[in-house]
């Protein structure tokens, strides 16, 4: 979902420098796709056929932070992020207000679902009456983390599990879980069913696990399996839940809970060019380009 937009925030990054112009790019990318039906236009709807949209961003270097919530109609939510994360106070905005701010910046506003959205709440909420529910599958988040010499930002945007309850949040737009960044320790975010990325503030323990010592893919994996083995002694197994994380040492990984080969990401740097990467899931390996 993200190849082509890494590919044009990288060519900016490296020509620019600038991260939170890198992070707009990567991200503007998905969210204007109506093919990417989980993120902006063309999104998931809720359960009243409404795309609610999430977004956030975190600096990393200022520590600042700022979240959209719930909001309808922003065509692309991670930019009134973006400029929330420049306000201390007031910086994570929901719904009505989200949207306020949105047309006072004068970012733009579009009807958020198209043809194929619709249709394929309608087939859904007609496969309800018939008791065979299929919400909450082919959601996903577009998370990206962006980082040039000493300065690391993370940003997410997502429009939320398919047939949410109307003002259901997930992970995306909440600091720790859905994502965190420390410019000089490095980031993390998540992608997977909210409630449970929540539930573990993973991205805050991925980040603090970097600062601890670990690389990316370790802090990645030990984040993981330690909050599925809390989990478990609680009696509860968490749905799909998935992680990315780049180091400030340049280190970078992932782990997932879903099965081999499911979870994939992006990754560019001046040696590596754009290209798709995996992780294993049984063996939290992280596998390069075939
Ligand atoms: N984490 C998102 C949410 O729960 C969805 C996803 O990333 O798949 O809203």
């Amino acid at each position: 979902m993200s190849l082509d937009g890494v590919k044009a925030a990288y060519e900016l990054l490296k020509n620019s420098g600038d991260v939170s112009g890198a992070v707009k790019k990567a991200i503007n990318t998905v969210e204007d796709n109506p093919e990417f039906s989980s993120v902006g236009y063309g999104g998931l709807p809720n359960r009243e056929g409404d795309v609610e949209l999430d977004a956030a961003y975190m600096d990393g270097s200022t520590g600042y932070y700022g979240g959209i919530l719930g909001a309808k109609g922003i065509a692309n939510p991670i930019d009134a992020a973006i400029e929330l994360s420049k306000r201390h106070m007031n910086c994570l905005l929901s719904g009505t207000g989200a949207e306020h701010f949105a047309r006072l910046q004068g970012f733009r506003f579009q009807n958020m679902l198209t043809r194929e959205s619709k249709k394929r709440w309608e087939e859904e909420l007609a496969k309800e009456r018939e008791q065979l529910p299929g919400a909450y599958r082919g959601h996903d988040t577009v998370c990206v983390i962006a980082a040039r010499e000493k300065h690391i930002a993370a940003g997410v945007s997502t429009s939320g599990l398919f047939m949410k309850d109307p003002g259901r949040i997930g992970d995306s737009p909440i600091v720790g879980a859905g994502l965190y960044a420390d410019s000089a320790v490095g980031a993390a975010s998540a992608t997977g069913v909210g409630e449970d990325i929540i539930r573990g503030c993973l991205s805050y323990e991925v980040v603090r696990l970097m600062e601890q010592g670990r690389p990316a893919q370790e802090a990645c994996k030990e984040a993981l399996a330690a909050y599925l083995a809390r989990m478990s002694r609680k009696g509860f197994t968490p749905k799909d839940v998935s992680l990315i994380a780049l180091g400030a040492d340049g280190s970078f990984g992932g782990a997932t809970n879903l099965k081999d080969g499911d979870f994939t990401f992006v990754y560019a740097d001046e040696t590596h060019p754009a290209a798709v990467w995996t992780i294993a899931g049984g063996v939290q390996k992280l596998q390069g380009p075939a």
